[in-house]
């Protein structure tokens, strides 16, 4: 059932608490700290996945909480052209904007809970850039980037891009109303998100208001992954602390909780995807399964055939 409105107010379907009598709660294996960093050409990221195996995090390989920073005017950063091939880069803008285009005609502005998938495929060139206007005045910028991997059967499909709209999120609630989740791709309880994925995968942000509990069904075929992207809150039948910049691992199981700090919010970005199984060979932009194929990347790559900067294409904005 989608969303309806009713007399102005906006229904959302609700997702139902496992039943604890015939699910099994996924249990904490791990919470991590996210190191700070600078990404592209110098902006403010957490490296979410830092510390935890490859093994752990398949089918994701890397992702960055860019912000949540107020830019002074001038501030802005974002990343000149750059090449990838192999897996797929999925961003996510919540607060602010950001422009992108590339070497196949993908390309847009992705602003306030727009979601930009960008499958690289067999070899790609792209820009992400604050948009002039951003540079000039500075302001509030959050998001994130998220590196999915492509199995060796999809590693050389031609790219593609998909612009999914903030209006296009399916919307959800909790079983007592109390958090919001937005799905973004992929399925959770029946209900999908608008992104086309190329392995089974879910993606969603929830937002729980301060106390509010978040009971959630999560194929046990998954594996899952919870990162703070504000606020604080627990997790767990051991309620594990958790706060801004934690990412959770979870055991297994098919059902996970978590719970904001009586007092504040707390906003997660929940990740989960069937393990693509496959050795991973990741070396800068390009994410392969052997040393040999990230060596034939470089050689293309130099070589030209990754196709070429369009002629008036974005550059990055100077003052
Ligand atoms: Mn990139």
């Amino acid at each position: 059932m989608p969303a309806v409105t009713v007399d102005n107010v906006l229904v959302l379907p609700r997702i139902p608490t496992p039943d604890p009598a015939t699910s099994v709660e996924r249990p904490v294996r791990s919470v991590t700290t996210a190191p700070s960093g600078f990404e592209g050409e110098g902006f403010p990221v957490r490296r979410a996945f830092a510390g935890v195996a490859l093994t752990d995090l398949d089918p994701f390989i890397h992702m960055d909480q860019m912000g949540e920073v107020d830019y002074a005017p001038g501030e802005p950063r974002g990343t000149d052209w750059h090449p990838h091939r192999g897996f797929e880069t999925v961003t996510y803008i919540i607060d602010g904007v950001f422009q992108h285009q590339d070497s196949h005609g993908g390309g847009g502005v992705i602003a306030n809970g727009a979601t930009q998938w960008m499958t690289a495929g067999s070899g790609i060139l792209h820009i992400e850039t604050p948009p002039e206007e951003l540079v000039i005045s500075g302001g509030l910028f959050h998001g994130v980037q998220l590196w999915v991997n492509l199995p060796s059967k999809d590693k050389m499909a031609s790219p593609r891009y998909q612009n999914l709209e903030a209006d296009q999120v399916t919307l959800l609630a909790s079983d007592d109303g109390g958090a919001l989740v937005r799905l973004i791709a992929g399925g959770l309880d029946g209900h999908s998100g608008p992104g086309a994925t190329s392995t089974p995968i879910t993606i969603a942000h929830a937002t729980l208001s301060a106390g509010a509990r978040l009971s959630l069904p999560w194929r046990s075929d998954f594996n899952a992954l919870a990162f703070v992207l504000d606020g604080a809150g627990t997790v767990g039948r051991d309620h594990s602390p958790i706060e801004r910049g934690q990412l959770v691992l979870f055991g297994r199981g098919d059902a996970m909780t978590l719970t904001a700090h009586p007092t504040r919010t707390l906003d997660v970005l929940l990740l989960g995807g069937r393990p693509i199984g496959e050795p991973v060979a990741a070396y800068g932009p390009f994410v392969m399964n052997t040393r040999a194929e990230i060596q034939q990347a470089f050689e293309d790559f130099n070589a030209g055939r990754f196709g070429q900067i369009p002629a008036n294409g974005l550059r990055p904005y100077r003052r």
